[in-house]
Formats: C-alpha cells, sequence, structure tokens
C-alpha cells in the first residue's frame, strides 16, 4: 500500500523535483501535483513532466492532497503556508524539507493551526539550484530528520516515515531545537566557514584573482563547492536558525584561538593531536556510507 496516495509538492527546485523523480520511480501509481512561484520554473518542470499536473496558483495545487511538502526556503515557509490555507483539505498532512527546524514548525503551525504538520528535513542535495538540478537517487542511503512537535499523531509520523523510506532515506525522529543544533555545527557552519574563506581569498590584494583559481589546490576547491551553494536558501538558514549557529561559531572560535596560539608557540603535538582525531572522524565517515573515498566524492555524475 502507498503510504500517501495524492502528493503536492510546492516548490520545484532542487528538492521538490528530486521528490518529484523519487516518487515516480517508487510510487509510480501516486498522484502528483506540483506548484512554484517562478513561471519558468513552471514551464520546465511541465516540459521536464515532473509531475501530472502543475498550478498556476498555490491553491490549486493541494486542493485533493493527502500529503503536502513545502519545498521552497525557509523564509518563504510561513507565507505558502498562509496561501494554502483556505484549499487545504481538512485530512491532509503538511510537511516540508527546510533545513532549519524550529522556525519553520512555528511559521507552519501559525499558519495552518488545525492540520497536522510534521516538519522533515532530508539531508541531502548538492550545491545546484532549480527544476533541471534534482535526481531521483537523491536520498537513496541519507538520513532524512522527521521533527514532529509534540502531541503528534504516532500513525502519521511512522506514515511519513514509511514514504521517505521509500524514497531510499534513512528516518530518524527528534526535536526540532535538537535537530537545529546539530545540523549547525554539521551543515551550517561549514557553510559559512566556506562562504568566509572564498570571500577572503578573493578580497586578497596581494594575490590576484587568477592566482586563487589557478593555484586552487584540493582544499580550497572544496570550500568553493560549499561556497556556490544558493544565496536565498543560506540566507535564509542563517537567519532563521540565529541561536544554534551563533552558538556553535562561539566555539569554533575559541577552538581557532587555541590553534593560532599553537602555531604561535611552535606546539606541533598540539596540531598533530587533533589533526589524527579528525581523520579518524573522516574515516567513519566513510565507513558508514556517508560519503564516498574518491576525490570527487562520486560527485562527478550530478
Ligand atoms: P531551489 O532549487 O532554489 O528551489 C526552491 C524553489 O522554490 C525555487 O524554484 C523557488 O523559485 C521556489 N520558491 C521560492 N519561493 C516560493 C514561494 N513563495 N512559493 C512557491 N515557490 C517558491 O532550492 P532547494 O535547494 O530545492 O531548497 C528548497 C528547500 O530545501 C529549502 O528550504 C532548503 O533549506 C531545503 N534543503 C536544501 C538542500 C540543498 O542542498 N539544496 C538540502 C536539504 C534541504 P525562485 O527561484 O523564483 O525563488
Amino acid at each position: 500500500m502507498l503510504p500517501f496516495a495524492r502528493i503536492s509538492i510546492i516548490g520545484l527546485g532542487l528538492l521538490g523535483s528530486s521528490i518529484a523523480r523519487a516518487v515516480r520511480e517508487a510510487m509510480p501509481n501516486a498522484a502528483l501535483s506540483g506548484y512554484d512561484s517562478d513561471s519558468e520554473t513552471r514551464e520546465t518542470a511541465r516540459a521536464l513532466g515532473l509531475v501530472d499536473d502543475i498550478s498556476d496558483t498555490p491553491g490549486a495545487a493541494v486542493t485533493d492532497a493527502d500529503l503536502v511538502i513545502l519545498c521552497v526556503p525557509v523564509g518563504a515557509m510561513g507565507a505558502v503556508a498562509v496561501s494554502i490555507a483556505a484549499d487545504l483539505p481538512a485530512e491532509a498532512l503538511i510537511s516540508d524539507v527546510g533545513s532549519s527546524k524550529a522556525n519553520v514548525l512555528a511559521a507552519l503551525t501559525a499558519a495552518l493551526p488545525n492540520h497536522a504538520i510534521i516538519p522533515a528535513h532530508p539531508v541531502a542535495g548538492t550545491e545546484r539550484s532549480g527544476p533541471e538540478a534534482g535526481f531521483a537517487s537523491l536520498f537513496h542511503n541519507r538520513w532524512c530528520i522527521l521533527t514532529p512537535p509534540e502531541g503528534s499523531d504516532a500513525a502519521k509520523v511512522a506514515q511519513l516515515q514509511a514514504f521517505w523510506e521509500k524514497l531510499g532515506a534513512n528516518v530518524e525522529v527528534m526535536e526540532a531545537e535538537h535537530h537545529d543544533l546539530v545540523l549547525a555545527i554539521t551543515s551550517h557552519l561549514p557553510h559559512l566557514i566556506a562562504y568566509t574563506i572564498v570571500g577572503t581569498a578573493s578580497d586578497l590584494e596581494s594575490v590576484t584573482q587568477s592566482e586563487v583559481i589557478k593555484y586552487s589546490a584540493g582544499g580550497f576547491r572544496d570550500f568553493t563547492r560549499i561556497a556556490a551553494s544558493d544565496p536565498t536558501m543560506w540566507r535564509d538558514v542563517f537567519l532563521t536558525n540565529k541561536d544554534a549557529v551563533l552558538e556553535m561559531l562561539q566555539r569554533f572560535s575559541e577552538d581557532l584561538t587555541a590553534l593560532q596560539r599553537a602555531i604561535r608557540w611552535g606546539d606541533g603535538d598540539a596540531l598533530f593531536n587533533l589533526f589524527t582525531r579528525t581523520r579518524a572522524v573522516r574515516r567513519s565517515i566513510i565507513e558508514q556510507g556517508q560519503d564516498d573515498e574518491r576525490p570527487d566524492f562520486g560527485r562527478a555524475d550530478h
């Protein structure tokens, strides 16, 4: 049996179009409808045949849905929820894929106080955006974190879990606040650091832009990949997960200062011990199948 029969996707960019493709593969009998605020994206989605029916208004895309997934930047979630409220069937489950969760849960609850809401975050993505960037296997063997509010119907949580498992994801359930803290260190801070390093390099006056590009060794190149991530999406992530990011940033700054001191005083042991510990973290990530040892991280075909 299908976890959901009529799925509506609002926002047909990287995440929305990947869900559409994955549903087509894993649940070919599910009816799919969709909407995007960008008319060009709607045209592309139509041409690609991403969903059965693309609507020209958000409300029309949800009228008979049993699952609605909001795949828009986190700062737009509340407004989108307001725009579908009048057309949403009473029994429809509302979810999303936003990268921060407490703020999204609050925005969705305020807009749709009488609906079942179970936020979700598939920890899977690339630095690309738009409907053409999506692919069906994006969620394979990736974690999807569900953050049901207290008092959620366990049967609905199980239904959403079954949906994500059908798309190939492993599902974990946790509180929205805990999600935001964990993701602040594993995803949000690394993006902030990448944006900073690439920004600093491009501001340097004594090193030319062409030298930065010409001599970009592995380290810098990997940072530029992360720093190419969507500006709207990441602006919203930092503005909505402000407290957790600032807390992690404080800890990071203290650790950076300690490293600065180790370099200044020639404390090679401190450097060596840290680098040994961090190498073991990398090994665990590969052993748990969350990345791949090839130098391009196996991403060359996307
Ligand atoms: P994306 O490729 O830019 O797609 C977002 C789409 O939503 C765009 O087509 C955008 O149109 C549209 N949109 C914006 N505001 C809208 C509105 N009010 N109503 C309807 N459509 C609207 O971004 P994405 O990477 O798929 O990200 C979508 C969500 O997934 C974000 O919340 C992000 O935090 C989360 N996420 C992303 C990743 C990742 O790696 N990219 C991973 C996990 C979760 P315009 O282009 O006109 O703005």
